[in-house]
């Protein structure tokens, strides 16, 4: 490694890191578009399409400005390569202060690979078109190996053609922090790129308005250690689940909230042993620990236990009934999440219970799923499944939350932040090392995790 920079190899996107290549990308679309009879697609608009090759900007060009079928890219493909190559760097432009940049890491002895889902040809053509043909230790291209980006194994590929060792990655797009997720290798945001999503919305490391905070931002980040590691089991590798991106953990299973109740419990010193906890609908991620903790002090609960055999000791509640009979001042904590939207009685009658059922200073760690900008709704039925998941989201949920009305709804029974942002109690590094997406870190959502403490009820003389 060089001895006074925390990186072997920085590899970097291509269109829309290194290079704004959009002008160029966009001549030879509308060149092919316009030889099969289609009017151009604005440059703006291109800049959004670009990301997953060629053969899919072409596709999306066809889309924008027509029918799109599979014989015009076949069509079109040729034209629009042979265009593209004639002239791949006639309007492409370096962004500023990138070449002082790989000048200063070069010098520091830093590897610099290009990572692209572009064509290898083509990038390799675009690369020598703007002089650095001697440039990079290592290309790989969206075809160089069977699979591409946000799949792990070209970045993989790249750093290992450049000796290998600690890496750090650059990129514009969700694709690129995708691909550094999983990799689990830190990955810096260009703001200037062809993002079509604010990138305060991707899961970077870092971001970065222009390349001269580069190298400042990755000796930043080489002082974390580690990049990403669930806050539960330690892992560092994580898979997709569903459309949320790389947030599941490989190791635990757990989700972006299950880690954040788990932060939190830790947070308010509850992972101590001596606890009496309830939990209920436990997490399969972390059950098993909060036993191993807590003991017999650990309660597990849940309407239906035959799906949680995981669970050391579970037994039945059915909150509708059950609540009114819990015991008073009993439980230094409560935990829930995703289960006040199931309950289909009074909502304010069972997290009136609940809170009866703690201790002086005990708390509700709870996860609500609140929608970001929408409003409260219910309906305690007769409902079929098929309303429930169209009104609610899912067939066996009776309400939402909105975050709209929260502050007339949960707001009135408890005490409530104002606005909810979890940078108030965690800071960014371990946010982002243990995988808690941004887009939860600001604003409620369905993954906002609340703490009521006992005190924190307003349903009081
Ligand atoms: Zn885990």
């Amino acid at each position: 490694m060089p001895a006074d920079f925390p990186f072997d190899v920085v590899a970097f996107d291509l269109d829309g890191t290194l290079a704004d290549t959009a002008p160029d990308l966009t001549a030879a679309l509308n060149h092919a578009l316009g030889v099969l009879g289609r009017p151009p697609v604005p440059a703006e608009d291109v800049r959004h399409m670009v990301g997953h090759g060629a053969r899919a900007l072409l596709q999306k060009g066809l889309a924008a400005t027509g029918e799109m079928t599979e014989a015009l890219v076949e069509q079109g493909f040729p034209i629009f390569i042979d265009y593209y190559l004639e002239h791949i760097a006639d309007g492409t432009t370096i962004f500023p202060g990138l070449e002082a940049v790989l000048d200063q890491l070069a010098a520091r002895g830093v590897k610099l690979a290009v990572c692209t889902n572009k064509a290898e040809g083509l990038a390799r053509r675009c690369i020598d078109a703007l002089g650095w043909a001697n440039r990079f230790d290592a290309l790989v291209g969206g075809d160089t190996l069977p699979v591409r980006k946000p799949d792990p194994a070209p970045l993989f590929e790249a750093i290992a053609r450049c000796g290998g060792g600690r890496a750090a990655y650059v990129g514009d797009s969700i694709t690129d922090t995708d691909t550094g997720r999983n990799a689990n290798i830190p990955t810096v945001a260009v703001s200037f790129g062809f993002s079509d999503r604010p990138v305060g919305e991707l899961d970077a490391a870092a971001l970065i308005d222009q390349f001269d905070e580069l190298i400042p931002t990755l000796e930043r980040l080489g002082e974390a250690g580690d990049w990403l590691a669930c806050s539960i089991c330690g892992s560092a590798r994580f898979v997709a689940r569903q459309k949320r991106g790389y947030v599941q953990c490989d190791g635990c299973g757990s989700n972006e909230r299950a880690r954040l109740l788990w932060m939190t419990l830790e947070k308010h010193g509850l992972l101590v042993p001596g606890k009496r906890v309830l939990h209920i609908a436990p997490e399969r991620a972390f059950a098993e620990r909060l036993h191993a903790i807590w003991g017999d002090g650990y309660e597990p609960v849940d309407i239906d236990p035959a799906l949680y055999d995981f669970a050391p000791n579970i037994r039945k509640i059915d909150l509708v009934e059950d609540a009114a009979r819990l015991p008073s001042d009993r439980y230094d904590a409560i935990i829930h999440s995703h289960v006040m939207e199931h309950i289909p009685c009074n909502i304010t009658a069972i997290l009136y219970h609940l809170n009866r059922s703690l201790k002086p200073g005990g708390k509700q760690v709870c996860c609500i799923p609140i929608i970001r900008d929408g409003h409260s709704a219910e309906d305690l039925g007769p409902l079929s499944a098929e309303d429930a998941t169209m009104r609610f989201g899912q067939d066996d949920h009776v309400r939402t939350f909105g975050g709209a009305d929260i502050q007339r709804t949960l707001g009135m029974i408890f005490r409530l932040p104002e606005s909810y942002d979890l940078t108030v109690a965690f800071d960014e590094a371990t946010l982002i090392r243990n995988n808690i997406p941004r887009i939860n870190w600001r604003g409620w959502s369905p993954n906002s995790v609340l703490v009521l403490q006992k005190e924190d009820l307003l349903l009081t003389a």
